[in-house]
């Protein structure tokens, strides 16, 4: 990404710039380099995409699904052949490394695929005779406009847990992407011109709050999806669902893993490090969290803390970097008045990322990996989602302790558990409280053709993303009953 970008709204077909006051700069969280300045679109903006989208709705509908789908079949060609250009740009804007940032491509296209199924997945059935000479069949319909709202953490993958499912299944769409990232899916909407969507089956209007109550206001918006912080989360849901339209919200997370003493300990330290510190800790199914279960404690905790003081940290784009930076100096701030808060509630700061400066990158939002141990189990830091390369550990007596403590959290996102005992693990799985589960596994992100679940407060609605989920919430079931006496019909 050469030089500074000013970022385009595409509405309808057409490349349009905001016309907002509202002007925020986007920044390279490793270098500081201010990559672009993006303009907070308005509520009307947000409206006139609606517009767009409704117009194009009743064309795109009518075109059949095996067609449609075409369409998608070009666009993954597209994103393979820019994988490497949209991966350096992930990297740049959000922080991650270089590899971390082709998995987020990888899945993203992996969406795509699994989308090029609709004319099969989305089809309906049908009773013949339910009483002599009466039929009765169910097919799916679109809903209409639909749109999703994109968090900072995973620029381009996200919006693509639903957008191809939507649209395949002949809604037309908007896509808000987070403000602080606006440069993935600006690339991504360059492809999908070159892909030949017809003008308004698929939108992009950048912006902040206004945007997002933009879709929130208007009628056309019939489905809204969502991803973020639990908080705003909540807001969408409640403002979506009460003014009738379909929502599906999923919100933050603080994920426990917990080890038994049968673990192989070298194994569990290390999956547990890429979990908590992988992406800087800024992933949704990052493990913040570890119970260590009687004999586990010392060894896990020696192997933890070395994995933590060994990680290579810098920027993304650089050889051998295993950890980037978090995704601002603000971000940064309030993850050490964390680390900060876990000493003031007794816990022992084992490795400390505080005040971490990263030689050539003096300006980065750079926090090494830190381990707390024995913090309390009501305090802050087991109770909130830091979403930084922070890991707290707690000690328990028996797996029953460890359960009841991965079932008291508020969120529901994630939980592991690393044993040689198939006894064990059932029993986890039976028992612990979440939607998405590792069993020896720390980052239990479901592949496309699976939901990406989630409970309590880490999901507001009953459909999640991806697969048969997203085309059950992406479309509307309509059920005939039909019969066709003879008498009726004119004889040929
Ligand atoms: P965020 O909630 O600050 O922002 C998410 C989106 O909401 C952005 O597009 C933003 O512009 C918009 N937004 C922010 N404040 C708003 C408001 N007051 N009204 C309306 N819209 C608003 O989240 P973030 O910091 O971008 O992302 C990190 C969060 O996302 C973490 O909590 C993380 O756990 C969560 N997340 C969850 C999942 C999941 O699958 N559950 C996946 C990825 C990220």
């Amino acid at each position: 990404m050469g030089g500074q970008s000013e970022f385009l709204n595409y509405i309808g077909g057409k490349w349009l710039p905001s016309k907002s006051s509202e002007i925020q700069d986007v920044i390279n969280p490793a270098t500081a380099e201010v990559l672009g300045q993006v303009r907070l679109s308005t509520v009307d903006e947000m409206g006139s995409a609606a517009k767009a989208a409704a117009a194009a709705f009743p064309s795109w509908r009518r075109t059949p699904a095996t067609e449609r789908v075409q369409h998608f079949f070009r666009l993954k060609n597209l994103l393979e052949e820019h994988l490497e250009d949209l991966s350096l740009t992930i990297t740049m804007e959000c922080g991650k490394t270089l590899d971390e940032a082709r998995g987020e491509m990888r899945r993203l296209i992996e969406n795509v695929e699994v989308a090029c199924g609709i004319p099969q997945l989305m089809q309906g059935y049908n009773s013949e005779d339910i009483a002599q000479g009466i039929d009765e069949i169910m097919i799916r319909q679109p809903v209409g406009v639909c749109a999703v709202v994109a968090p900072f953490n995973f620029p381009g993958m996200v919006p693509f847990w639903f957008l191809p499912y939507a649209v395949a299944c002949g809604n037309t769409y908007i896509v808000k992407p987070s403000e602080k990232v606006p440069c993935t899916l600006q690339k991504i909407f360059g492809l999908v011109e070159q892909a030949g969507f017809p003008p308004g089956v698929l939108n992009l209007v950048n912006g902040a709050r206004d945007a997002v109550d933009g879709i929130l206001d208007s009628q056309a918006v019939r489905a809204v999806s969502f991803v973020g912080s639990t908080q705003v989360a909540k807001y969408v849901y409640s403002r979506a669902t009460a003014a009738g339209k379909r929502a599906q919200c999923q919100g933050g997370a603080k994920n426990p893993l917990v080890i038994m003493p049968d673990a192989d300990m070298e194994m569990a330290a290390r999956i547990t490090a890429d979990s908590a510190f992988g992406c800087a800790g800024q992933r949704c199914l990052a493990g913040s969290l570890v119970i260590t279960v009687g004999e586990a404690k010392s060894a896990f905790t020696q192997a933890i803390v070395e994995a933590a003081m060994t990680r290579t940290v810098g920027y993304g784009l650089d050889d051998k970097v295993q950890m980037g930076p978090v995704i601002s100096q603000q971000s940064r701030g309030r993850i050490e008045h964390f680390i900060g808060q876990g000493e003031k509630e007794g816990a022992r700061v084992l490795a400390d990322g505080r005040g971490t400066v990263i030689k050539s990158y003096e300006r980065g939002s750079f926090v090494r990996p830190t381990v707390l141990d024995n913090v309390s189990p009501q305090g802050e830091v087991a109770t909130t989602e830091i979403f930084g390369p922070v890991l707290g550990l707690i000690h328990v007596a028996s797996i029953d302790d460890a359960i009841n403590l991965v079932n008291s959290g508020r969120y529901g996102n994630m939980a592991c558990i690393f044993t040689g005992s198939g006894a064990a693990a059932r029993k986890f799985r039976f028992e612990a409280e979440v939607g998405n589960m590792g069993i020896n596994i720390g980052i239990a992100a479901p592949m496309a053709f699976f939901p990406f679940s989630g409970w309590k407060d880490s999901h507001f609605g009953d459909l999640h993303g991806q697969s048969l989920d997203a085309v059950e919430f992406f479309t509307q079931k309509k059920v005939v009953a039909e019969r066709w006496p003879k008498e009726w019909t004119r004889k040929f």
